[in-house]
């Protein structure tokens, strides 16, 4: 088994630390998620990233509990989905109780869906779930800058996480700006830009340079960036590939090349915040 104590880790607001390499579930068939969870954690993940809408928490659950490894050696994530931001409260017990745990290390909201007015009470419900135990630390996804600040001036307690839609044709850099200047870890969904891995030439050439491929070109990059990520495979292989990216550094002028490949808004390829979950 590859060794996991080298990933690094990122201070949260909570006082609790995450693994800035991490393992997304989405769109993994729950009758599969158990076998691609154990390969996860075999290659070396501590850290997976899974939601209530994606049906394979149970999955998860399965292959921590026979996985052996200790909870505390372990960073969990699940996220309340749109439809039960006002009743947030059995929405994480059922959670808990699919994924076997008694605690999450990170609850967060999945949408703003800000047409439905509902986010700052889900988030006031979040608030009294780290109280009692149930997340170590609480956040969001998706949430703009305006969401952000709204949360932040209703209640005082400001996110743990935002977790976006990030890449490298879409960089984010106002967003990641607002969330280093109050003390919120983005984490990047979409980290690789989906099955097309970027066929840039310039991260070729940078791949090349270093001896490995354009995705990991493309995870040294968010992680030298100081995002958390979080890359999905259904391929061991490709997992270890993922995780292998701890023995090589990117120059400055490599990072700068990168930045160049940033699309601004033309760059986002999910689902837009402002509408997702507003009907
Ligand atoms: P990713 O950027 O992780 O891309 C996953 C895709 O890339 C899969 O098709 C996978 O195929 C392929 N892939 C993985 N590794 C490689 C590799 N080394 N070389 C070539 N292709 C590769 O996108 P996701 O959308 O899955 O995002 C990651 C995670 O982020 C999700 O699993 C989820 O946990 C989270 N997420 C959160 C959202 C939110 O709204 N908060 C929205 C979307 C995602 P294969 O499996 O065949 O290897």
């Amino acid at each position: 088994m590859t060794s996991s104590n080298h990933v690094p880790t990122i201070a949260l607001n909570s006082g609790t630390h995450i693994p800035q390499l991490g393992f997304g579930v989405f769109r993994v068939d729950p009758a599969e998620t158990t076998r691609v969870v154990s390969d996860a954690l075999e290659v070396g993940y501590r850290h997976i990233d899974t939601a209530a809408i994606y049906g394979n928490e149970e999955g998860v659950g399965a292959a921590l509990q026979t996985s052996g490894i200790p909870r505390d050696d372990l960073f969990i994530t699940t996220k309340l989905w749109n439809t039960h931001h006002t009743n947030a409260q059995e929405a994480i017990d059922t959670s808990l109780e699919k994924l076997g745990l008694d605690y999450v290390d990170l609850y967060l909201i999945h949408w703003p869906t800000p047409g439905k007015g509902t986010f700052v009470q889900a988030w006031k419900s979040l608030i009294e779930i780290a109280e009692s135990g149930r997340a170590r630390a609480i956040g969001v996804s998706n949430f703009f800058i305006e969401h952000l600040q709204r949360v932040i001036d209703e209640t005082g307690v400001t996110p743990a996480v935002n977790q976006i839609e990030l890449h490298v044709n879409f960089q984010q850099n106002d967003l990641r700006a607002f969330d280093l200047r109050n003390g919120i870890a983005t984490e990047a969904w979409y980290p690789l830009g989906g099955g097309t891995v970027s066929d840039a030439p310039e991260l070729k050439a940078i791949a090349d340079a270093h001896g490995k491929t354009v995705a990991q070109t493309i995870l040294r990059w968010h992680l030298q960036s100081g995002n958390v990520v979080i890359p999905k495979s259904s391929r061991k292989e490709r997992m270890a590939e993922n995780f292998d990216v701890f023995d090589f550094v990117l120059t400055d002028a490599e990072l700068g090349t990168i930045g160049t490949l940033d699309r601004g808004d033309a760059g986002r390829a999910g689902g837009h915040p402002l509408e997702v979950g507003n009907k």
